[in-house]
């Protein structure tokens, strides 16, 4: 039938032993690994088997309370805010070097913990993480404030100072660019952190937290609590002694998030939330080269992208050849072991995404989208998901409203600009676009029209470390990355003093 099934399950080799040891799994306060205040431990499980690769320390209330006090003496008493800017700037040099000479090691880990493909994490997230840190170690000596002019004769300085100490909520997806795009900002700017990681990938950034104290971190600068949502991540969030918050995640997890830091102590939040991003393809386009990349734009990183693009709405013009087309390569997608080389996509992060995903394709099935390709698990051990395209999706239908999160995508039919323009916005969210064809006008006209965080015009997914990134509407509040993640960072202090000739000031 039309149903593609695996001949050959993908995960039935026995699993790559990762030439790796787990060294830490404690929390880290103060500069130490420490155990839960608790001693409770909970598993963090190989997504290619389900079997536990290492029992981690639970932080809960109680550890966020020891690591906020930590974090509050760094600030408040220790030398990183005091220290030169140079002095900062240099830390964080020396942790990217730090990053590059245990690469192989810390994408070990990141793959192992998360199934992201060795080759993603070893030849792209690892660098561009060390990336990240130099860009931010370029900024620690840059940040500095104004003078304005005044009315009267006054001297009015304005000073740009690091905000305190700062709570971040991260997610299981991108485990190392999230504590990258957070931390990077936060102590570049002076800040100290308290590092909630996601539950299900605690590994890698105890890993890298402790590089950052080997390239001279004082302790309690950086803390990082592993451990759960409604229990560590809550506490974080409503904690009166933490001075601005972070989260990336779900919408839902967003507002209790915000909710908790209002009825708090009004600490200012940035999200990084959801999204059903449109991919554009117009009828122009190369179709080989669109089908190319608007797969990409979905499959990456096994479909976990807030920015994937799920919704691929395509032209009636090219629309029966892109999806001929489409088909033939998500069959071709080559799904296996994340260790081995050659693989595109490996497994799920849990049996609960895995599941939840299996749940949309069937939701698309009954809904009365065409399944094309895909639409079951992979294998028979694991979280691994075939690649699943379904055709003739409508607007209405779950699966073309919902953030699926999963190798799962669904193709739309479109006529004209105007109609794809008000159907690619009658969303919740905003968070990114890929707009695809050779012409300037159309491409103009898209861009500027999609109300979005970022439009990728014959491109999808470029992440260099200046560009800001962030959501509309419910997919976010606020920019990470560039200059614009040093905003959330930062207090604003004018000074006003008088002085007898103001007009020169
Ligand atoms: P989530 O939003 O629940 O988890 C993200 C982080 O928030 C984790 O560290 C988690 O422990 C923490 N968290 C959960 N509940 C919390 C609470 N009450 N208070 C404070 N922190 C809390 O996401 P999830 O459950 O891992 O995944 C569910 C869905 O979220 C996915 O299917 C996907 O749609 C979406 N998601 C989006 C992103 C993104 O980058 N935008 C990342 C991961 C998941």
């Amino acid at each position: 039938g039309a149903i593609h099934r695996f001949s050959a399950a993908p995960a039935a080799p026995p699993p790559i032993q990762p030439p790796v040891e787990v060294k830490y799994t404690k929390l880290l306060i103060n500069g130490n690994f420490v155990d839960a205040a608790s001693g409770r431990t909970f598993p963090t499980v190989d997504p290619r088997t389900g079997e536990v690769i290492a029992r981690v320390a639970e932080g809960d209330a109680e550890d966020i309370n020891r690591a906020v006090a930590a974090a509050r003496r760094a600030f408040d008493e220790g030398p990183w805010p005091r220290m030169t800017a140079y002095e900062r700037c240099r830390v964080l040099l020396r942790f990217a070097d730090l990053i590059e000479q245990h690469a192989e090691e810390i994408a070990t880990l990141e793959t192992w913990d998360g199934g992201k493909t060795l080759e993603q994490t070893s030849g792209k997230e690892v660098p561009m993480v060390a990336r990240s840190m130099r860009y931010y170690a370029g900024w620690a000596d840059k940040i500095h404030g104004l003078v304005v002019p005044a009315d009267g004769p006054h001297h009015v300085q304005v000073l740009h100072e690091p905000i305190g100490v700062a709570g971040q909520v991260i997610p299981w997806n991108f485990p190392l660019l999230m504590f990258a795009w957070k931390v990077g900002p936060a102590l570049a700017c002076g800040n100290t952190v308290v590092l909630k990681t996601a539950e299900q990938t605690p590994l890698s950034a105890l890993f890298v937290a402790n590089l950052l104290h080997e390239a001279g971190l004082p302790e309690g600068v950086l803390n990082v609590v592993s451990g759960f949502g409604p229990t560590a991540g809550a506490a974080l969030s409503s904690h009166m002694g933490v001075d601005k918050l972070a989260f990336t995640g779900s919408t839902g997890t967003g507002k209790i998030v915000l909710e908790l830091a209002a009825r708090s102590n009004l600490k200012p939040v940035t999200l990084e939330l959801g999204g059903k991003s449109p991919f554009i393809v117009m009828d122009d386009a190369d179709v080989d080269q669109a089908v190319e990349l608007a797969h990409r734009a979905l499959f990456f990183n096994q479909g976990q992208c807030c920015c994937a693009g799920s919704r691929t709405f395509v032209h009636e013009r090219v629309y029966d050849e892109f999806v001929e087309k489409a088909k033939a390569r998500a069959l071709q997608r080559v799904v296996g072991d994340p260790f081995r080389r050659g693989v595109e996509q490996g497994p799920q992060i849990d049996g609960e995404q895995f599941k939840k995903i299996l749940r949309y394709v069937k939701s698309g099935v009954e809904s009365g989208a065409t399944l094309v390709a895909g639409g079951d698990r992979a294998g028979s051990r694991g979280f691994y998901i075939q690649p699943t395209v379904f055709a003739d999706v409508e607007d209405e239908m779950t699966i073309a409203q919902d953030e699926i999160f999963g190798p799962v995508q669904s193709i739309l039919k479109f006529s004209t600009v105007e109609e794809v323009v008000r159907r690619a916005n009658a969303t919740p969210y905003g968070l990114a676009a890929g707009v695809f064809t050779r012409r300037l006008d159309a491409a103009n006209t898209l861009a500027r029209a999609l109300r979005v965080g970022t439009v990728w015009v014959n491109c999808y997914d470029v992440f260099d470390a200046a560009i800001p990134f962030g959501g509309y509407k419910m997919s976010g509040v606020g920019r990470e990355k560039g200059f614009y993640s040093l905003r959330n960072y930062l207090q604003t202090k004018a000074v006003v003093t008088p002085v007898k000739d103001a007009a020169w000031l």
